[in-house]
C-alpha cells in the first residue's frame, strides 16, 4: 500500500509504498476512511528534533503520518473480543495502558505506562489505506461516516478534554478567550457555545478564522494583536477572563493569556508552539493557573462523539485526496485552511 511517512527530523514527509500491516494481540486492522491533518505534523515534519524535546527519542523515524483516524474494522488480531468487521469507528490517537493511576481515573492521556507514541506520533498512523491499533483505543460511530469523524479524534478531543477541565470554572456570569481558532480552537469554541453560557471572546490574526469564529458564536472576535488584552478587559468590565485556551503556544499568545486572566482562572495551554512563559510572584493574579494539556481521554472522546452525532457540534472540513496530501500540509502551513483538512484514502 501507499503510505505517507516521516522519514527522518526535519526532513518532511515522503509517499513510500510499504506492506500492509497485520493486528497483533489486542489490535485491530482498520480501512482508512479519512485522516485529519495536524498543525503537530508541521512540527513533526519541520521543527523538532530529540535535540529540541528529548521525549522524541523514543519517536523514531520513520514512520506513517496520520494520528486523526477514523475509518471500518477489516479484521482483529488475537485476543480481540467485541468488535465485527465493517463496524465504523473512530481511533483514539492517545495509546494507553490501563492499568496505570492515570489510566484508571479515567485520564488515558496521561498514562504513566505510555511513551505517548501512538499511530502516526512515533507508530505507523493513518496517512495509508490501512493502519492498526489497539482494540482499546476505538470508539464507535454509529451515525457519522469515517470521513466527517475523522478531526473529532484529535482537534476535537483535545479541545474537548481542555474546554472541559475548565468547566467548573465556567460559570454563565464568567468570560472564556479562545486564542487562535484553527483545527483545534473552532471546535473548543463550539464546545464553549455548546456548554457554557458566558461571553466567548476569540482571538486569530486570520480574517478567515475570525469570521468563522463569528459564525460560531464567539461574542467578541479579536484580531490576536497589540490591543487584544485591552479589548478583552474592557468586555469584562476589567476583570478579565476565567479560563483562556491557548492554541497556538507562542511568546505572545502566553502572555496575552496571562494578561487576561482572572483570579481563580485557568489558563490551558494545548498548542505546541515552544513558546516562554516566565513564572514568579505576581506573574498570575492570585490562584490562577497555568498548564500543558495532552490529547484527551477515551471518555471525553465518547462524549466528543456523542456531540457530534447528536449534532450538537460539527467539524467545519476541507476534503482532500490521496494525491493531494502534500497540497493539504502546505495549505495548512500558509493558514487557507478553515477548521481541518481530512485526506481521504485511494
Ligand atoms: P491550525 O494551524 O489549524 O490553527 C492554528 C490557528 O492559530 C490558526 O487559525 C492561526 O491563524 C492561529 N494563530 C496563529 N498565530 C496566532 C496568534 N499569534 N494569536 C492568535 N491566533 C494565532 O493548528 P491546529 O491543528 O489547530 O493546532 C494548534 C496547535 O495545537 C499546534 O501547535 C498543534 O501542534 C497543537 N496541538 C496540541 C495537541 C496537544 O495534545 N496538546 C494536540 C493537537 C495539536
Ligand atoms: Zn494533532
Amino acid at each position: 500500500m501507499r503510505a505517507y511517512r516521516l522519514a527522518g527530523w526535519k526532513q518532511g514527509g515522503h509517499y513510500v509504498e510499504v506492506d500492509q500491516p497485520e493486528p497483533g494481540p489486542g489490535q485491530v486492522l482498520i480501512k482508512m476512511g479519512g485522516a485529519g491533518i495536524c498543525h503537530s505534523d508541521l512540527h513533526l515534519m519541520h521543527e523538532w528534533s530529540p535535540e529540541l524535546i528529548p521525549e522524541l527519542e523514543a519517536f523514531v523515524p520513520d514512520f506513517t503520518l496520520g494520528h486523526e483516524n477514523a475509518g471500518w474494522i477489516e479484521g482483529v488480531g488475537p485476543g480481540v473480543e467485541g468488535w465485527e468487521q465493517g463496524q465504523a469507528v473512530a481511533i483514539s490517537p492517545v495509546w494507553s495502558c490501563g492499568r496505570c493511576a492515570a489510566c484508571r481515573a479515567g485520564e488515558d492521556s496521561y498514562c504513566e505506562a505510555a511513551e505517548n507514541r501512538s499511530g502516526g506520533i512515533g507508530l505507523d498512523g493513518g496517512l495509508a489505506s490501512h493502519m492498526v491499533a489497539p482494540a482499546r483505543s476505538l470508539v464507535a460511530l454509529q451515525k457519522l461516516q469515517p470521513s466527517e469523524a475523522a478531526p473529532l479524534t484529535d482537534a476535537g478531543l483535545t479541545s474537548y478534554h481542555a474546554v472541559r477541565r475548565s468547566l467548573d470554572v465556567l460559570t454563565p456570569d464568567a468570560a472564556a478567550l479562545v486564542i487562535g481558532v484553527g483545527g483545534l480552537g473552532h471546535m473548543g469554541l463550539a464546545y464553549l457555545r455548546q456548554l457554557t453560557g458566558g461571553l466567548i471572546v476569540a482571538a486569530d490574526p486570520n480574517e478567515a478564522a475570525r469570521k468563522m469564529a463569528a459564525e460560531l458564536g464567539a461574542d467578541l472576535v479579536l484580531n490576536s494583536a497589540e490591543h487584544t488584552a485591552e479589548a478583552v478587559m474592557e468586555a469584562t468590565g476589567g476583570l478579565g477572563v476565567l479560563a483562556a485556551f491557548d492554541f497556538v503556544g507562542i511568546d505572545p499568545t502566553l502572555q496575552l493569556a496571562a494578561s487576561v486572566i482572572r483570579k481563580r482562572g485557568k489558563i490551558t495551554v494545548v498548542g505546541l508552539g515552544y513558546g516562554t512563559f516566565s513564572f514568579r510572584y505576581g506573574a498570575l493574579p492570585h490562584a490562577a493557573t497555568i498548564g500543558f494539556t495532552f490529547g484527551g481521554s477515551l471518555n471525553d472522546l465518547t462524549e466528543v462523539v456523542a456531540l457530534a452525532e447528536n449534532g450538537r457540534v460539527r467539524p467545519h472540513i476541507q476534503h482532500f485526496g490521496f494525491d493531494q496530501i502534500e497540497e493539504a500540509y502546505h495549505a495548512l502551513h500558509e493558514g487557507k485552511v478553515e477548521g481541518r483538512a481530512v485526506i481521504l484514502p485511494d
